[in-house]
């Protein structure tokens, strides 16, 4: 076993307490041997990348990667991830210094809002299924559940249940995962301005009955996507007030509904217009971040917010603007003004790195 590891490991303890102390974080907690995700860091002096061959120190050979996608042309990993999931699965990923090229430009901009027959409803009209892949594997992770809690504690047969249940997790999140990507790569590409509602996830979530639909549609990973993918492909993302009264506004005369429960799909207004609640409210977040990133000011939530007395909470419109983000300060690390991102992840199918962890 390689000495670096471990030393990385006391830099990343030296990290999580300088941030306790700094207040920026909680105390520094363990791993959980099952279900963390185990890893092993190994820096520029503890591998040797030669002819695409990656050989970690103190391994006999190169290791036997299936790689997930080419490394960028002329790059160099300057550190290399070893980690295994609670499901058994190797990973490798490879941190170099890349350039993303800017996408070529659009003028176009779309509204997003967020649903759960529908993950996600532009304001050109068109409705994104929520694929609900929790649910596709429900009855299997049930059963799986099930036969894990009739073994017996602390037995062979309990540790290879809950792999199996670990396994039908990993399968409904590379899923997810997999799908929104490919969502948010789309909308980026095809947009200049990218327009979302501001959703406090976590209070959706006490909602009982729609917990279990709203924790599977991850609004929350997608919009994390979305703001890293503008960054790098100078695109703006315009976050608009989570008290803006999108669905209930008519987006033709711009009476604010009295109510608009959420089994109402399609509704008329007194002016004559007959809007389908979606993607009418698509388009009012979009006509409100269009406001918001053309004069800077913020929209203003319209009663609502004086109701409900939640001054504190309230937030303005806030504005996540491309650019070059400096990434990766400290760690004796220069400054760096390109962006730069993970650029391989990849699977070992292989025991060689047994040891390392
Ligand atoms: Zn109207």
């Amino acid at each position: 076993m390689s000495s670096v590891p471990l030393q990385q490991a006391l830099r990343h303890l030296q990290t999580a307490f300088g941030n306790f102390f700094a207040k920026r974080a909680k105390y520094p907690r363990y791993k959980s041997r099952k279900r963390s995700r185990a890893s092993a860091e190994y820096t520029r002096s503890a591998f040797t990348w030669r002819d695409g061959r990656l050989t970690l120190a103190k391994t006999a050979g190169p290791l036997d990667i299936r790689w997930s996608r080419p490394l960028p042309q002329g790059a160099e990993p300057t550190t290399v991830t070893v980690s295994r999931d609670s499901a058994g699965r190797w990973f490798v990923s490879l941190l170099c210094e890349d350039t993303v090229a800017p996408a070529p430009g659009t003028g176009g901009a779309v509204g997003l809002d967020a649903g759960i027959t529908s993950l996600v409803t532009l304001s050109t009209g068109e409705k994104i299924a929520n694929p609900r892949h929790e649910r596709r594997d429900r009855a299997r992770l049930a059963k799986a559940q099930r036969e894990l809690s009739r073994k017996a504690q602390g037995s062979a047969n309990r540790a290879k249940a809950r792999v199996k249940v670990a396994r039908i997790h990993a399968r409904i999140a590379d899923r997810r995962r997999d799908f929104l990507h490919k969502l948010s790569t789309r909308l980026v590409r095809e947009n200049q301005t990218v327009v979302i509602e501001d959703l406090t996830v976590r209070n959706l979530l006490r909602n009982g009955r729609l917990a279990r639909a709203v924790s599977d549609a991850a609004w929350t990973e997608l919009r994390s996507m979305l703001e890293y993918k503008c960054a790098w492909y100078g695109r703006e993302l315009v976050v608009v007030d989570r008290w803006f009264p999108s669905s209930k506004l008519c987006g033709a005369c711009g009476t604010v509904a009295a109510g608009m429960p959420l089994n109402v799909r399609e509704w008329a207004c007194g002016c004559g217009a007959v809007h389908d609640r979606d993607v009418n409210a698509a388009r009012n977040i979009l006509a409100a971040g269009l406001a918001v990133s053309a004069c800077g000011d913020g929209v203003r939530p319209q009663r609502e917010s004086s109701r409900t007395g939640r001054s504190s909470v309230k937030q303005e419109a806030q504005r996540v603007t491309a650019g070059f983000p400096a990434i990766r300060r400290g760690r004796s690390q220069p400054v760096l003004h390109l962006p730069t991102r993970r650029s391989a992840v990849s699977r070992i199918f292989t025991r060689a790195t047994d040891s390392t962890t």
